[in-house]
């Protein structure tokens, strides 16, 4: 599953025990050893890219093109 932060940004989470450590080597659940399934990691991955892109066209928003007078 995938929370969001404060901050908005994605966070994945195990299935079987919600808890958001994993071990990056294996690609498995801290807690109980769960492994993160593909589609998980996908998910995750689109979530992040699509994070990324929101605060980059935010961030580009805020400081607009250089039209003022
Ligand atoms: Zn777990």
């Amino acid at each position: 599953m995938i929370f969001r932060n404060p901050a908005g940004a994605p966070e994945l989470a195990c299935d079987q025990c919600g808890c958001r450590w994993f071990d990056r080597m294996s690609g498995s659940c801290y807690e109980c050893g769960m492994p993160v399934s593909p589609q998980a990691q996908r998910e995750y991955r689109e979530a992040l890219a699509a994070f990324a892109a929101a605060r980059q066209a935010a961030a580009q928003e805020r400081t607009g093109p250089a039209t003022a007078p």
